[in-house]
Order: C-alpha cells, then structure tokens, then sequence
C-alpha cells in the first residue's frame, strides 16, 4: 500500500495527537458545541449549498433542501436531544452467575476516524457520519468525492472555517488520496459507496485492524401486490427512482408488479412522471443531470442495450450529452440478459416486470445479493410474508427512499449492501467503543481458582447449576 505523502501524514498525527489530551476534556458540553457550530454553519450556507449543487449537477434548490441539507438538520438535531442519554453509562444486568457485581457499559469514543464520501448525495453523506463521529467524540478527516467538485471545495472551507484541523479536516482527491489515507492506522473507517470499493476498504482496514462501516449499494426490489394502493404506489415508486437523477442508493431498483394490477400500475406510472417532470423533462428544471460525464454515458448506453436486447421503451429513453440530462424512462419487457438487469442502475431507468406467483418473485430475490432497501407495496399481510422471506438492509412499506433519512432506527446494509449501521444512535454506537466496566463488590468466583480440589469440584457443581437457571 502507498505511504501517505507528509501533510496527510502530519493531519493525522495531529489527530492522534489531540485525542490524548481530547480524552480528558471532549465531554458531552464540548461535543455539545461542535455539533451546535456545524448546525449554525450549515443555516448560514444554504444558498452556498444549493448554488453548489446546482453547480455540480444542476439539483433543484428544493431537492437540495429536502435530500442534502434537511437529513443532515435532522440527525444534528436529534442527536444534540438525545446525546445526553447516548452517552450516559448503561447498567447492564448481572444475572445469577455474576451476583455480587455492577456491570456498566461506558460508550467511549473510538478516537480519530476516517470519513469517505461518494458523488450522489455529496453533501448529505459527508457531512452525515461527521455528525455521528463528533457525537461520540472522534475527531475525522474527512475525503469526500472528487466528482462533485464544487460541493467538496464548500464542504472543506465551511469545516476548516468552523474546527481546528486536529478536529475536523477535510483532504480533498481522488482515489490516490483515499489509497494514502487508508494506509493510516484510523479507529474507525466510515465509508459511503460501490460495493466494489467496499471491498478496498475493508481489505485495507484488515491491515490496521480499524472497524468499518460500509454504507454500499445494489439493486433495490420493489414488490406492487395485487392489493396494492396503486395511486400510492405510482407516487412513490416514481420519485424513489427519479430523484436526484436517479443516483440514489436506497432508489426503487425495479419492480415487480403483480400481474392483476399491472396495466393501472403501468398508466398511473406514467402519469405520475408527466406530473413531476412534464411532457419535456429534459428541459425540466425538477430533473437532476447525471453527475458527470462518465455517469450520463453508461446511463445512456444501458438505454440502447436494453433496446436492442428487445425492451420497450414506455416512456423517456431520450439523452441530451451537453446538459448531461436522460429523460425518466420506464422500459417493459426486460430480460435478465439486459445490463439493466445485471447491475445496480443507478439512473433514470426503470424496469417494470409483471408476476403471478409472490414466491417466485421472493426465490428471484432471494437468489441476488441483499438489497440495500425492499419495497412492498401492498396490505400488511403481504408486507408480513415478504419480509418474513426475504433479507435485506431496510425494508420500506407503502412509501421509498424515505428509509435511509429515519433519525431513530439504523440504515444499514447487509451481506452486499453493506455493513453495520447510520444515524441517530447506530451512528453514534458505529464510531463509539461500547467498553465494558465490571465492578466486583462480593465476587467470591475465586474459591474456583487452582489447585483444584475436591472443594473446587463442588464448587463447580454449584456453578454449573446456576448457570443453567
Ligand atoms: P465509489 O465507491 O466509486 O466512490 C466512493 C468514494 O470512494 C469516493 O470518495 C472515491 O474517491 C473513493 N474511491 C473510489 N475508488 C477508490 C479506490 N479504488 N480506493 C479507495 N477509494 C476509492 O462510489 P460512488 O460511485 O461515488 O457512489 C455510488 C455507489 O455508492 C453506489 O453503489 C451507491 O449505491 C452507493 N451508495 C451507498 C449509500 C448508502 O448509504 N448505502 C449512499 C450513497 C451511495
């Protein structure tokens, strides 16, 4: 692995040189005051970040708002409410066999922490895990991605206006950078992207034995069943997927839909789209662009594969290079012999697949990799056996996307999609140790120390007793 080049080396010593003094006095009221100065950073920059995501792929002010910065709003306020109560050392029971003790578990901070961001939400996923981290006390370097240019330039002057570099600092760069940076021995690795990458990353943490936690991606299946509330599913199903261009990890992959509702299905699809976008979304103010260039032709040449392996293209399909814009498009007949099949689109492209059979639709999901996300979209009983089937990261019922922004539970993958958990607590749990401390008041389990004697026997006798009770 490459040596990392002097300033990130320097950056991380004074990380790890921080955190020694930092163990005495980064307590809850300093945390408190990190996580306070980002919020007010982040309220003062808003038009900055608009104009910067407008900049890098032409996102609406309001997706902006709603995918970008409100998440991020959300998990700093949520864990300014409840990091108190994070923090505090929890008792945990004794039982029989350790009568006589105190168990407590004492969240400890993991110590410096490296934070690896990707293109398609570039701000909401960088400055997401720095949350979590500053909430259980690491200080982070934070990389975040090198094809979103514009975000990251803002990204790193709002962190070093607001924390010394031996608290937060970001390292601009591509993937030479995040090679140097996963060559240092970091606490904690939190890294958002490819599962291809993932795999990078965690080979190179098992050189440092850092702990990682992989947010990755897939293909996220949705199920329409035939009691399907099909204006609802239309609804939900068309932004999942059409949002922010469709570069979004938890988006509505490709569906299922049973065979009984599939033409409402289908018509009240389509309807929905014209709605969000218009009769010329490629004009479409609302309709993100692909990232970048690289992005909009693989976008463009999984359309033309798809066509000539024999989908039909219900709506959309067109592509413009100049505004790096495709067109939301809804393609029937899909084969798995189609690329759009074979990989996780990541796109503008949905694919609509008609059943008969659930269980044939839960073997076929069941036989790919973990899905970050599956969506159901039917009654409970529906929602109940699918989820009772099937594994997955998250699971969405009657609603998409919305899965990865709930401050109170975990977002995790699982298996391909991932490791570990994000936001709220999970985040906070992912970049903290959770250290035990046994006290022994009256402990007698000496007298079952050597040599062992006849008293150790009985004594073991006893034990062996209890703790089967
Ligand atoms: P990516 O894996 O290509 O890049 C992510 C980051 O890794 C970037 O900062 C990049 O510079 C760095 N990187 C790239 N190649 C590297 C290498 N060889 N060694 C070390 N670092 C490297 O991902 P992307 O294209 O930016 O993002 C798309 C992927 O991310 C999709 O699969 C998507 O589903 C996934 N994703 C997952 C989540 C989630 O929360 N689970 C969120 C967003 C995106």
């Amino acid at each position: 692995m490459e040596k990392p080049d002097t300033s990130i080396q320097t950056l991380f010593d004074a990380q790890k040189n921080a955190v020694v003094s930092r163990r005495r006095f980064f307590d809850y009221a300093a945390r408190r005051t990190a996580l306070d100065a980002l919020q007010a950073k982040i309220l003062a920059e808003e038009d900055a970040i608009c104009a910067a995501l407008a900049a890098d792929f032409g996102k609406h002010r309001s997706e902006v708002m709603l995918t970008e910065i409100m998440p991020v709003l959300v998990e700093i306020t949520h864990a300014r409410k409840h990091l108190k109560r994070w923090m505090r050392p929890k008792r945990a029971a004794s039982g029989l066999a350790f009568l006589g003790t105190s168990t407590k578990v004492h969240p400890t901070s993991k110590g410096v922490a490296l934070v690896i961001a990707p293109w398609n939400f570039p701000f909401n996923l960088a400055i997401g895990p720095v949350v979590s981290a500053l909430a259980a006390g690491c200080s982070v370097i934070l990389k975040p991605s090198e094809l979103t240019p514009a975000t990251t330039k803002l990204i790193n002057r709002m962190i070093s206006d607001i924390y010394p570099p031996d608290l937060v600092t970001v390292v601009e760069g591509g993937v030479d950078v995040a090679t140097q940076l996963l060559a240092l021995p970091f606490d904690h690795i939190f890294f958002t992207g490819s599962p291809e990458v993932g795999q990078i990353v965690m080979k190179a943490a098992s050189k440092t034995l850092a702990t990682v936690t992989l947010e990755l991606g897939g293909k996220s299946p949705v199920i329409v069943g035939p009691d399907a509330n099909i204006k609802n599913a239309a609804r939900w199903i068309a932004w999942g997927r059409f949002v922010n261009g469709g570069q979004t990890c938890v988006a509505t992959d490709h569906v299922f839909v049973h065979e009984s509702v599939r033409d409402a299905f289908v018509t009240a699809l389509t309807a929905q789209v014209e709605k969000m976008y218009g009769r010329n979304p490629l004009s479409s103010k609302d309709l993100a662009q692909m990232a970048h260039s690289g992005q909009w032709s693989r976008i463009a040449d999984l359309i033309s594969d798809a066509r000539e392996k024999g989908a039909t293209v219900l709506i959309g399909g067109q592509t413009d290079e100049v505004t790096r814009k495709v067109a939301p498009t809804i393609l029937l007949d899909v084969h798995d012999d189609m690329e759009v099949q074979q990989t996780e689109i990541f796109g503008p492209i949905l694919p609509i697949m008609q059943y008969g059979d659930l269980g044939e639709v839960i073997a076929k999901i069941n036989a790919a990799p973990h899905p970050l996300a599956l969506y159901i979209f039917g009654s409970n009983k529906l929602a109940g056996d699918v989820i009772s089937q099937t594994t997955s990261g998250n699971v969405g019922v009657n609603m998409s996307v919305m899965v990865f922004a709930h401050p109170s539970a975990p977002f995790g993958g699982v298996g391909r999609s991932g490791n570990g958990g994000a936001h709220g607590y999970a985040g906070f749990a992912a970049f903290s140790h959770m250290r035990q401390v046994l006290r022994a008041r009256f402990f007698p389990f000496h007298i079952a120390f050597p040599p062992y004697t006849k008293m150790t026997r009985r004594v073991t006798k006893i034990f062996h007793k209890i703790v089967r009770l």
